[in-house]
């Protein structure tokens, strides 16, 4: 976030002289407490300064990248997640394909008759299993999904970053996420590699980390 000389100007105020009232920010800046307010709420929001009830403003001593840092550690999947799309296990590798098409997506999830989760597809799962296959019809998905137990999941309060670092880390685009149930896992949600993108978008969108 790029400061405005006037923003920077009070923050050195309130660093100097803090706790500090709008007012007195004010007649440091010959401004009036009005007119400073914009700026006040913007310090604030983007956690430069503190504001206390009856007590003033207070600098918080943090720097642009602490509070990129915090604002991360406070980006969970549940804020993110999308929408899942399953298939049953006797589905074809055919649907399959025509499902990532309707959907717009690059993986899919596999449940099974209990509707828990058994499997992932990915899109190269499903040109795997094309080549060379005349009857995309009569192979079901549970042939060629990656299966229980080595899906890679998440929960809906884990950190987005740590998800992203899986990731990378498990060489994947996508995991469901999961609520755990007595036998299994029930797919709640979906976060992929697009995911990370758009939430790293609304990081720098954001006009405290404006770039
Ligand atoms: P693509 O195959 O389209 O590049 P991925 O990199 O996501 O997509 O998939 C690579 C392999 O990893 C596939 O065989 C897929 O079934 C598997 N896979 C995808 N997501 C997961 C996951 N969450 N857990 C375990 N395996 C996965």
């Amino acid at each position: 976030m790029e400061l405005s000389n006037r923003q920077e100007k009070i923050v050195e105020i309130v660093k100097a002289n803090g706790p500090i009232t709008g007012e007195k920010i004010g007649e440091h800046l010959s401004l009036t407490r009005a007119t400073l307010r914009p700026d006040l709420a913007i310090l604030t929001m983007a956690g430069f300064l503190e504001a206390r009830p009856r007590v003033g403003y207070f600098y918080t001593g943090k720097s642009h990248s602490e509070l990129l840092t915090d604002k991360i550690e406070h980006m969970f999947i549940k804020d993110y997640q999308s929408v899942p799309v399953v298939l049953k296990e006797d589905s074809s590798v055919y649907n399959a394909i025509s499902t990532m098409f309707l959907e717009d997506i690059g993986t899919l999830f596999v449940v099974d008759n209990n509707g828990l989760l058994s499997g992932v597809l990915s899109r190269k799962d499903l040109l795997r299993a094309s080549i060379g296959q005349k009857d995309l019809n009569s192979i079901p998905v549970h042939i060629i999904m990656t299966r229980m137990p080595n899906i890679v999941m998440c929960k809906k309060d884990d950190l987005l970053i740590h998800v992203a670092r899986e990731m990378i880390d498990k060489g994947i685009d996508g995991l469901p996420v999961v609520k755990e149930r007595d036998n299994g896992y029930e797919v709640i949600g979906r976060v992929t590699k697009t995911t990370i993108t758009n939430a790293f978008l609304e990081l720098v969108s954001n006009r405290q980390f404006q770039v």
